[in-house]
């Protein structure tokens, strides 16, 4: 088994997919590694760092005898044209973005595995890139909201007076709001927090935080969130309107898998802030929670500030890598025994996370999508 890697072409990705201590694991699991110069290096990985691998100048050299390759964003056009057909490639291929790469890869008979599919059971959580991708966005979140803060988040106590806290309100409370809740928390701030999940309410509270109330509820499938119908979006807005007027600072991580972030930031909400409140939407990726975002951009409106900060994991590349290459080590070593790489199909977690396989889409979902 050859598995191979190739430095991130993808505008401001930082991270990498192979770390030195994984490298070491799959060595030891008999497979031969083969990694393009330099590839570690954004997320401050020195070749030198990784001791059983070959290294290769480019990326076509790298893939050229790949069984397996290993990536953080999907391939474009041209590096699926540089990978062997048939090999077996994994990484985060926002599965819902592009028939095109699809069709490329389908054509190449690549067997794709997309992490954003990975079945959210209790038996995946150490292969849950998006959890551990998402709890470095959510910490990234609360830096940046207390960089950019007028305020100090913590409430001090000085020669000159006393000063009280920042108030912090974060909207959605999954994986990444719970780390923004618990960084800004550590910082001292008061924080509030709402998600429409029943569960939520629980752990929002076991971090200190205090529990927005709205009185809707909307529990989907698979432990996620549904939409809201109209009537649930209005009694959503009314009560969340004064917890936005009352906040210094607004984090929002909204999300709804496969679909466009839910719109619950409306411009008049925005224009109830206070003057030179901040909104840090993480959503932003996926149009964001505010109206108002713009994503990848600083946007001020009625002297509120608001930040639609992309790709946030990228920001922190040593530990996000870290993790992220761990995840993908946990997905893939159950198949790895005397160097071969021997899948179980019938597995729930590998059936479940599947994007393409034998020249065809067949992930049910991508499918019922994408067509
Ligand atoms: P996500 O990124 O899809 O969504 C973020 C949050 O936004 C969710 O908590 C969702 O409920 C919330 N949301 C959606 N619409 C909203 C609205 N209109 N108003 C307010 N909040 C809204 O979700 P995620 O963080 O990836 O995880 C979702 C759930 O899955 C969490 O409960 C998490 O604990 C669970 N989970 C389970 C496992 C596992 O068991 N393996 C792993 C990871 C996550």
């Amino acid at each position: 088994l050859t598995l191979a890697l190739a430095r991130e072409r993808a505008e401001g990705e930082c991270r990498t997919a192979l770390v030195p201590e994984t490298a070491k694991k799959f060595s030891a699991l008999g497979a031969r590694l083969r990694m393009e110069q330099s590839a570690g290096a954004q997320s401050h990985f020195l070749d030198t760092d990784y001791a059983e691998v070959d290294f290769a100048p480019g990326l076509p050299e790298a893939y050229a005898s790949a069984d397996l390759i290993l990536r953080v964003t999907p391939p474009s056009l041209d590096e699926v044209a540089a990978m062997p057909e048939g090999a077996v490639l994994i990484g985060l291929l926002k599965p819902f973005e592009s028939r095109e790469r699809l069709a490329a890869l389908n054509a190449r008979k690549i067997t794709a595995f997309a992490l954003e599919l990975l079945p959210r059971i209790s038996r995946a959580q150490s292969m849950d890139a998006l959890s551990s991708q998402g709890a470095c966005s959510g910490y990234q979140c609360g830096l940046i909201a207390a960089a950019r803060c007028t305020k100090f988040f913590p409430m001090l106590t000085t020669a000159a007076g006393t000063i009280r806290p920042a108030r912090v309100l974060v909207i959605g409370a999954g994986v990444a709001g719970l780390q923004a809740i618990a960084t800004c928390k550590r910082l001292g701030a008061m924080v509030e927090a709402y998600d429409v999940r029943a569960a939520a309410k629980e752990q929002i509270e076991s971090l200190g935080a205090k529990f927005v109330d709205t009185g809707v509820s909307a529990d989907g499938s698979g432990g996620y969130a549904r939409e809201l119908t109209a009537e649930e979006k209005a009694a959503q807005a009314e009560r969340l309107t004064k917890a936005i007027a009352a906040a210094d600072v607004v984090i929002s991580t909204a999300a709804i898998p496969g679909k466009r972030a839910p719109v619950i930031i409306t411009r008049d909400m925005v224009g109830r802030m206070k003057y030179g409140a901040i909104i840090v939407d993480m959503a932003a990726e996926s149009g964001g929670n505010c109206e108002l975002t713009q994503p990848g951009e600083h946007v001020i409106a009625n002297d509120v500030n608001i930040h639609g900060p992309l790709n946030l994991p990228s920001r922190m590349p040593t530990h996000a890598s870290e993790l992220y290459a761990k995840n993908l080590y946990n997905f893939l070593s159950p198949w790895i025994k005397d160097g071969e790489l021997r899948i179980d199909w019938d597995d729930e977690v590998v059936a479940g996370t599947v994007l393409c396989r034998d020249g065809a889409t067949v992930h049910t979902a991508v499918r019922q999508i994408l067509g």
